[in-house]
């Protein structure tokens, strides 16, 4: 490691920044975050650093370079187009032992500027020490995705409460508490936008810590999307990584499941098809008492957590228990079949509206509002359809659904075995069968269905 990161304390410090284009503006803006108090010198300088410099209290100083504006301040930066005048800054500044930063020349840097990501007090900064900034800003790309947008407020309420919980609690159980604060529900509450409910969450288990000191389980509910892993949301990879235990669904993909923490315990609570293998009741029984052991138990179900998924008797277990539970959605199987298949559920020319609806048969037959199934330009997209794919053709067509409307199956959307066929509400049941179409297929019916000769040309 050849440079140290340092956390500088830069409040009200007057800076110089040498230098009136882009990258003087970069410059400026993170020194302003950092509440300093910035000079600025160059001939011309963009309207955005003159308002950084006015708004943090500074002075514009319009003309060139002298190394006499070196004497009052803390900090240099060289950000001109000019090499020679960089270089002399550097000189200038190291020979008053000043910490300089020249913009894109690590030979005449004492100090460089790392990549940051900030979160409210928090800031993590990534160095390559200049060798690599792509890198870095890579990384900083994958940490962005891992620090949820709420965490600076979180952390601005941790230093309000911190001389209470110091004075409610013994040294040893503190580390424990400010642990259960970081990783619960207050971190939910607060990107929700109810700090004051988050405020009073900490303060009622701070009082329960004093009584008897332990965690709370907490459950989370996320929609891990029809397949792709790169369709999850960032907050459902940031629970996933954080989950105790993980309860999954046949319809969570292996790729997305390798993304849940390595040492979490799996449970599967997968239904199959007329076989049900851990009933409904005694998975909303198990959420209930596996967060009241104090775990963080994630519950990961296929596309949309409250898209025929079931996910809101779930929750009312939950809230009946007061368990505390976050949703996080996914996305569904419709939206993820059209994207790759390319076929759009709505088109000026072809649908103005779509419906989702389930196909799955109950003792062998499907009771369907299908009079409006067959109004004109309307997407039709039919969940657990396969088995009954013969009765939904045969019903559209006899509630007037001209025969040749065009209609496709999804295979597995979104994931590598996705395959997609298409003909028209007449064929369909025959082509799935002699295609041995398998479950998950989702059915679209409709005239956008014709458009993915034109769209799906990618897949
Ligand atoms: N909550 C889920 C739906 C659960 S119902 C969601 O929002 O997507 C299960 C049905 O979803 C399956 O029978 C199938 O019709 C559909 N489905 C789920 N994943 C799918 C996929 N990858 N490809 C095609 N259909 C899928």
């Amino acid at each position: 490691m050849r440079y140290l990161p340092l956390a500088f304390d830069l409040k009200n410090r007057p800076c110089l920044i040498v230098g009136g284009g882009s990258i003087a503006t970069r410059k400026a803006r993170l020194l302003k975050k950092a509440e300093a108090c910035l000079m600025v010198v160059a001939p011309d300088i963009t309207d955005e650093l003159h308002q950084l410099v006015l708004a943090s209290g500074g002075e514009y100083i319009v003309g060139r370079y002298h190394a006499d504006l070196l004497k009052c301040v803390d900090l240099v930066v060289a950000a001109t187009a000019d090499a020679t005048v960089n270089k002399q800054v550097s000189v200038d500044a190291r020979a008053l032992r000043l910490p300089v930063n020249v913009v894109d020349s690590p030979d005449l840097c004492t100090f460089t500027f790392p990549s940051i990501v900030e979160r409210g007090p928090l800031a993590v900064g990534i160095s390559s020490g200049g060798s690599a900034p792509v890198l870095a800003r890579m990384l900083r790309a994958q940490i962005e995705t891992l620090l949820s947008p709420g965490l600076g407020m979180v952390a601005e309420l941790a230093g309000r409460m911190r001389g209470k919980v110091k004075a409610a609690l013994p040294e040893a159980q503190r580390k424990d508490f400010w642990h259960w604060v970081f990783n619960g529900p207050i971190v939910g509450q607060v990107e929700r936008g109810h700090g004051a409910d988050a405020e009073q969450t900490l303060l009622k288990e701070l009082q329960r810590w004093q009584e008897t000191p332990a965690p709370g389980g907490e459950v989370y509910l996320v929609g891990g999307g029809p397949g792709d892993p790169d369709l999850l949301t960032f907050r459902a990879l940031r629970l996933m990584q954080q989950a105790d235990v993980v309860l999954y669904d046949r319809l969570v993909s292996d790729e997305v499941l390798e993304l849940v923490r390595r040492d979490a315990e799996r449970i599967y609570v997968g239904k199959k098809k007329q076989f049900h293998s851990v009933p409904q009741d005694d998975i909303n029984q198990l959420l209930v008492d596996l967060a009241k052991e104090g775990k963080k138990v994630l519950r990961l179900k296929g596309g949309d957590p409250f898209v025929f998924g079931r996910g809101g008797e779930e929750i009312d277990k939950l809230a009946e228990a007061q368990i505390p539970f976050q949703v996080v959605p996914g996305i569904t199987a419709a939206i993820g079949c059209s994207a790759y298949s390319g076929i759009p559920l709505t088109h000026r020319d072809y649908a103005q509206s779509v419906r989702f609806i389930t196909g799955h048969l109950k003792q062998g037959t499907l009771v369907l509002p299908w009079q409006e199934l067959v109004t004109p330009n309307q997407t039709v997209v039919f969940y657990m359809g396969l088995t009954g794919l013969a009765t939904i053709s045969e019903q559209l067509i006899a509630h007037g659904m001209a025969a040749d409307t065009p209609a496709a199956l999804v295979e597995k959307g979104t994931t590598r075995e996705q395959r997609v066929i298409t003909g028209t509400i007449a064929t369909l049941p025959g082509l799935a069968e002699e295609h041995k179409v398998e479950a998950p297929a989702l059915t679209i019916v409709g005239g956008v269905v014709n458009l993915r000769e034109k769209l799906g040309w990618f897949n």
